[in-house]
């Protein structure tokens, strides 16, 4: 029952809650209804009684002959008055006169002669007659006198108030729960919409979008946040795309190298020193390729978040000295010179050997596309909560359109630069997916020397924030998010 309540459509079971819900409201409602109507009936039964009663009393009088009566023998005929009954009994239980129905009313009983009044209900014949029977006193002599009117007219009117409602109830429910379901169908129409609409987008066509007929519904909403996300899938599968390609076209390079090298080989017979020399360069080729493979699948770990950075207390001053004396042959070779300068001491948790990494990139890069004999610079230092990297080369530069774009992965602002001068793109890539494992940032912009400063921005705190939104900034796929 309940699986099958369940499989049934939103708009079965709202109009089926909205029925229930309003059946049982209307069932107490109409409860109450009939108990107060029934309670006001049989008050006004009872207020009428007590009016005729008192009439007539006020009418007893007593006869030269010593008889007491209400001296109206009119009121003897019972067709006059099928519905009433009027009684007048001694205290000894002589009935001294009567007037109304032709009923026989059980004889009345009236334990004291004070004037107390009682209502009660009897039965005679099958029907019900509410009484008043009250001791009342004549001239000084006590007499019972009893005044009956039937209920059955009363009774009567109540059940028509039972049948209306009792009939009207179910119907009432009825129209309510066609009219709720008419109304949920309209306003359910637009799922039913949105759902076909989105039915028919596939992967290769996720620059479709759904109509929003009014952002400002429930409905809308919904139809703008399927639109975002599908905007966000679409640039995810673009990325990827773009990464599967590009992948494939820096393996697809060193591959045909390797394969021109060794059929140049093999075309003829060659001396043993030009077949090393052969091999030499082929393993040089296979060497870029697994560095490529290396970093890509380091990349793809830091995608599905399997890299946990280890936290320790990391003197940056130091880590800075580190990187640029790793790399100070190679700055040596172009005959340029590597300053850093340590404002204060700048301690922060971070995972020592991935921020290392990330220096040692730029560090790299600044070496790599500066002039021979220029000047870089490596500053740390604390600016507020924040720990500064900043790294000043005397370069070309990187021009304010591509200071987002030098980010992702593969990208490369010279696309025809040689491969001797330069890696596969993926450099800065990774600097700053470990800048922002950190909770951090890394940012492009003017050197003070012309050329370019790459900022790294740290939080200080003592265990680095690192947030999902931080690493979902780190896109696996290269963003520059
Ligand atoms: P690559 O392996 O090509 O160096 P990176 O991701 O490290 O890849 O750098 C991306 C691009 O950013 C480089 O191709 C280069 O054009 C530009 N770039 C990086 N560092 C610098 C710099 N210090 N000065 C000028 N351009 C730079």
């Amino acid at each position: 029952m309940i699986g099958r309540w369940s499989a049934a459509s939103i708009r079965a079971r709202l109009t089926g809650w909205y029925a229930l819900v309003l059946m049982a409201m209307l069932l107490v409602y109409a409860t109450a209804t009939y108990v107060a109507v029934r309670h006001e009936f049989l008050e006004q039964l009872d207020e009428q009684l007590h009016g005729e009663f008192e009439t007539l009393e006020g009418r007893l009088a007593r006869m030269p002959d010593g008889r007491i009566t209400w001296g109206d023998e009119g009121r003897q005929d019972p067709d006059h008055e099928p519905e009433r009954v009027f009684e007048l009994w001694s205290p000894a239980g002589e009935q001294l006169q009567r007037s109304g129905a032709d009923v026989s009313l059980p004889p009345t009983v009236l334990a004291t002669a004070s004037s107390s009044y009682r209502y009660e209900t009897v039965r005679s014949n099958g029907e019900r007659w509410r009484s008043l029977t009250g001791s009342v006193t004549v001239d000084g002599q006590s007499v019972v006198l009893r005044a009956a009117r039937s209920e059955e007219r009363v009774l009567g009117q109540l059940r028509e108030v039972l049948v209306v409602l009792v009939f009207g109830l179910p119907l009432i429910v009825m129209l309510a729960g066609v009219g709720g379901y008419v109304l949920a169908r309209r306003a359910l129409q637009p799922i039913d919409h949105l759902a076909s609409e989105a039915h028919r987008i596939t992967a290769e066509q996720l620059h479709q979008r759904l109509s929003v007929p009014n952002q400002h519904d429930e409905i809308g909403r919904l139809a703008a946040v399927i639109n975002s996300t599908l905007a966000r899938l679409e640039g995810s599968f673009d990325q990827l795309r773009r990464f599967t390609a590009d992948a494939s076209h820096e393996l697809r390079t060193p591959l045909a190298v390797v394969r021109g090298i060794g059929e140049a080989a093999v075309a003829k017979r060659r001396t043993a020193l030009e077949y090393e020399e052969a091999i030499g360069s082929m393993l040089e080729e296979v060497d870029r390729m697994s560095n490529l493979v290396d970093t890509l699948l380091r990349l793809s770990r830091g995608d599905a978040r399997t890299i946990k950075p280890t936290h320790q207390l990391t003197d940056l001053g130091e880590l800075a000295k580190e990187a640029a004396s790793s790399l100070g042959i190679l700055a040596e070779d172009r005959h340029q010179t590597i300053d850093v300068s340590v404002n204060g001491g700048v301690v922060v948790s971070v995972d020592r050997l991935i921020l290392r990494e990330a220096l040692t990139n730029i560090l790299d890069n600044a070496i790599k596309y500066s002039p021979n004999a220029s000047a870089i610079q490596i500053r740390v230092e604390r600016v507020g909560d924040r720990a500064v990297i900043a790294v000043t080369d005397q370069g070309p530069g990187v021009a304010l359109e591509h200071r987002e774009v030098i980010f992702d992965r593969f990208f490369r602002v010279d696309q025809s630069r040689t491969r001797n001068g330069g890696g596969a793109g993926l450099g800065l890539a990774i600097a700053k997916w470990a800048v922002q494992l950190h909770g951090g940032e890394l940012t492009a912009q003017d050197g003070s020397r012309g050329g370019s400063e790459f900022r790294i921005v740290l939080p200080t705190g003592s265990i680095s924030p690192i947030t999902d939104e931080h690493l979902s900034h780190a896109d696996p796929r290269g963003g520059t998010s």
